[in-house]
C-alpha cells in the first residue's frame, strides 16, 4: 500500500467538500506540534507531503491523501494552539464533529500524543468527541526518541490508565519516532490491515 503512489487530494473546509466515501480511510489527530506532519511524512516516505497542513491559514482544513485507490489518510487540523482565535476554533470543531459523526468509511482515528507530555485535557476533549461519535481510536505516541526508556515506560503507563476513561479507545499503543523510524512499520501494517479488501 505505502509502496505505491501517495497523492495530496485536497484540503476540505466544509462537509460538502469531502471526497466520495468510496474507499476506507484513517485519520490523524493531535495537538499542534505533536509531530503529526513528521509522522505522515515518515509513514508515506514522502518528505514534505504533509507540510501543507502546517502553513498558517490552512490550519482548519482536513487534508486528504490518497494511497492509490485503496485508501485515504486524513490529516486533521492540529488543536490546542493557544493563539488561535475563538471563532476559528469553533468553526473547525464544528467541522470535525460533523466529519467524525458522518463519515461511514472512516475505519480508525489515530490520536497522537507527545511522549514528553502524555495526555492533556485538550486531548481528552478530542477523545471524548471520538467516543461520542463512535469512532474507534488508537493512541500513537510520538517523539519516543526524546525520552529515556524508564521515563517513556512511565508515560506509557499513564496513557494506558487514562485510556480506560474512553470506551472508543484501543488499549494497545503504537510507540513511534519519526526521527528514528521506530514504530513506523508497525503503524503501516495496522493501516494496511484497515484498508485491505
Ligand atoms: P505537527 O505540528 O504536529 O505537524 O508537528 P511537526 O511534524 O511539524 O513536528 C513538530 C516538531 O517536532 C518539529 O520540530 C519536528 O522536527 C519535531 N519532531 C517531530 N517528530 C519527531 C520525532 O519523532 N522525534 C524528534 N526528536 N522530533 C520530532
Amino acid at each position: 500500500l505505502f509502496a505505491g503512489p501517495v497523492d495530496f487530494v485536497k484540503g476540505v473546509v466544509a462537509m460538502d467538500g469531502l471526497p466520495p466515501a468510496d474507499r476506507p480511510e484513517v485519520c490523524f489527530a493531535g495537538r499542534s506540534n505533536v509531530g503529526k506532519s513528521s509522522l505522515i511524512n515518515a509513514l508515506t516516505g514522502r518528505k514534505g507531503i504533509a507540510r501543507a497542513s502546517n502553513t498558517p491559514g490552512r490550519t482548519q482544513e482536513l487534508n486528504f491523501f490518497a494511497l492509490g485507490e485503496r485508501g485515504y489518510l486524513v490529516d486533521l487540523p492540529g488543536y490546542g494552539y493557544a493563539q488561535a482565535p475563538v471563532a476559528v476554533v469553533q468553526k473547525w470543531q464544528a467541522l470535525l464533529k460533523q466529519y467524525l459523526a458522518g463519515r461511514p468509511n472512516l475505519r480508525r482515528a489515530f490520536a497522537l500524543i507527545d511522549a514528553r507530555h502524555g495526555i492533556k485535557p485538550v486531548d481528552h476533549e478530542i477523545m471524548t468527541l471520538l467516543d461520542r461519535s463512535a469512532v474507534p481510536f488508537q493512541v500513537v505516541v510520538t517523539k519516543a526518541d526524546k525520552m529515556g526508556r524508564s521515563a517513556l515506560e512511565q508515560v506509557l503507563i499513564q496513557i494506558e490508565g487514562e485510556l480506560q476513561k474512553h470506551p472508543a479507545a484501543y488499549p494497545e499503543l503504537v510507540v513511534t519516532s519519526s526521527e528514528k523510524g521506530e514504530g513506523i512499520p508497525t503503524l503501516r501494517a495496522i493501516i494496511e490491515g484497515l484498508t485491505a479488501g
